[in-house]
């Protein structure tokens, strides 16, 4: 029997994403906007705080099991940030180049310069769901003061792999969800589900 799953994201690339991989596992995927429910805030200081947030708003909402992500850049030389400020990092409005630029020169000062992308996954049965299903994945990476390529979107071409020498935004579409903090946590959430 098909299981309808609402997702606590209006990002189509998320949906096409988890659809993939959830899709044969008999889950249907509608997004929160498309049954008309608000995006919820995300006030926490930490991502599993804010992906349970969103995934309870939308449960609550919709009477469905929800499922939410909350991701991330973190920077062990700067404390863990931008971490759960990464969309916003430099400011309003939120700005990818503004924010890389500013992660950029704030590393001037550090030798330090690793990084990794971290993702967690929340899946709620239901808003009241005592037990959440939580997965996480976290891609190892340092980031470099000249950014390459075009691809991904965020940080991407300032987040170099140097067992490939490429960075995320020199990589296919494909070959980033096959490796990428979001992919790793969204396999590890199916091998929890099943
Ligand atoms: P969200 O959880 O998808 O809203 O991502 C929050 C922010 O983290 C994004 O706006 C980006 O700045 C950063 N981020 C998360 N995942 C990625 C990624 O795969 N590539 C680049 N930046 C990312």
């Amino acid at each position: 029997m098909k299981q309808t799953l609402v997702l606590a994201s209006n990002n189509r690339g998320k949906l096409a994403e988890f659809s993939q991989l959830l899709m044969p596992l008999g889950f249907e995927l509608l997004t929160q906007g498309e049954l008309g429910i608000q995006e919820a805030e995300e006030p926490h200081a930490t991502f599993v705080e804010n992906a349970l947030a969103k995934a309870r708003h939308a449960a609550r909402a919709s009477g469905l099991p929800a499922l939410a992500d909350d991701s991330g850049i973190c920077v062990p030389a700067l404390g863990g940030a931008p971490g759960v400020q990464s969309a916003r990092y430099a400011g309003e409005p939120k700005s990818d180049a503004a924010n890389s630029s500013k992660l950029v020169e704030t590393l001037t000062a550090h030798a330090n310069k690793s990084a990794y992308y971290y993702c967690v996954l929340v899946y709620l049965r239901h808003a009241d769901d005592p037990q959440p299903v939580i997965a996480e994945g976290r891609w190892q990476g340092e980031i470099i003061a000249t950014p390459r390529g075009h691809g991904g979107f965020g940080y991407d071409p300032h987040f170099y792999l140097p067992e490939l020498d490429k960075t995320v935004a020199e990589l296919s579409a494909e070959e980033k969800n096959h490796r990428s903090h979001r992919g790793q946590a969204l396999r590890a959430l199916i091998e929890k589900l099943t």
